[in-house]
C-alpha cells in the first residue's frame, strides 16, 4: 500500500500521494541529518518519522507535498542551533580532555600564576606566559610572597615545585611582584626601625639635657650645639 513516509499527523490527508523522485529523496536525507542535529530532536514530531525512514525506497514510499514541504523546512535558526550544539559538545570535549591532562600529570593550566590571565597587554603588545625555568626564579617569587604576606599565593604555590608543575607567569608580572615585595622589605627594614628608635632616644636625651642643664641650671645653650653634643 502506498503511504506518505513523511506523515506526522494522525489523520489521513485528502491530498494525493506523490511518488518520491531522487532529488526529493536526497533532500529528505539531507534534512533528516539536519533535524537529527537539532537540540530538541528526540522530542520533536519528526524523530519517529526519521527513525522510520526506509533504507531503500520502494514503489509504495510516497509523500504528501505538504508533508514534504514541512519536513524539508529546516529553518535557519535550527541550523544555527545545530551548529551551536556541535560547538558546545566540541567545547565540552576539549574542556574535559584539558581537565584530564591537568589531573593526570599535575601540570597547571597555561595561565599566569600572578595575574591569572593567559595573555597580558603591555605597551600595546600581547605578552604570553612563560615557564619558570630556574630555582632562583622560583625562590624569588616565593620569598616575595612571604614578604608580601600573600597567603593565597603561598597556600597555592608554597609547596610546589615550579619547574615540575610548569608554573607559568608573565615576566612583567613577576618583576612587578618582586618590586612590590622589595618596597615592603624596604619599609619594614630592621635598620629603619633602629633609626626610628635611635632618633627617639636622641630626642629623649635632648629633653633630659634641656630640663636638667638649661632649665634647672639656667645655663644658656644654643640648640644646635646641644643637639650636636647629644647625637
Ligand atoms: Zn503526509
Ligand atoms: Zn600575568
Amino acid at each position: 500500500m502506498r503511504r506518505c513516509i513523511l506523515h506526522t499527523g494522525s489523520g489521513d490527508k485528502v491530498e494525493p500521494l506523490d511518488s518520491i523522485k531522487p532529488c526529493h529523496w536526497q533532500k529528505i536525507q539531507k534534512c533528516s541529518q539536519a533535524r537529527k542535529r537539532q537540540l530538541q530532536f528526540s522530542t520533536s514530531k519528526y524523530s519517529a518519522v526519521i527513525s522510520n525512514l526506509p533504507e531503500v525506497l520502494t514503489a509504495n514510499d510516497c509523500f504528501h507535498m505538504t508533508c514534504y514541504k514541512n519536513f524539508t523546512a529546516v529553518t535557519a535558526t535550527t541550523k544555527k542551533e545545530a551548529e551551536k550544539k556541535s560547538t558546545t559538545t566540541l567545547h565540552l570535549r576539549s574542556c574535559s580532555s584539558f581537565q584530564k591532562v591537568t589531573s593526570n600529570t599535575g601540570v597547571l593550566p597555561r595561565v599566569c600564576t600572578l595575574c591569572g590571565k593567559k595573555q597580558r597587554r603591555r605597551d600595546g603588545k600581547l605578552e604570553d606566559v612563560g615557564a619558570c625555568e630556574t630555582d632562583t626564579a622560583e625562590m624569588s617569587i616565593k620569598e616575595a610572597a612571604v614578604a608580601l604576606k600573600d597567603d593565597a599565593m603561598l597556600a597555592k604555590f608554597g609547596n610546589i615545585n615550579f619547574c615540575t608543575k610548569e608554573v607559568k607567569y608573565h615576566h612583567s608580572c613577576r618583576s612587578a611582584y618582586l618590586k612590590s615585595a622589595d618596597r615592603v622589605r624596604q619599609r619594614d627594614r630592621p635598620d629603619s626601625s633602629d633609626w626610628k628608635k635611635s632618633t627617639t632616644v636622641a630626642f629623649q636625651n635632648l629633653c633630659m639635657y634641656i630640663s636638667s642643664s638649661v632649665i634647672e641650671n639656667k645655663t644658656a645653650e644654643t640648640l644646635s650645639i646641644g643637639v650636636f653634643q647629644i647625637l
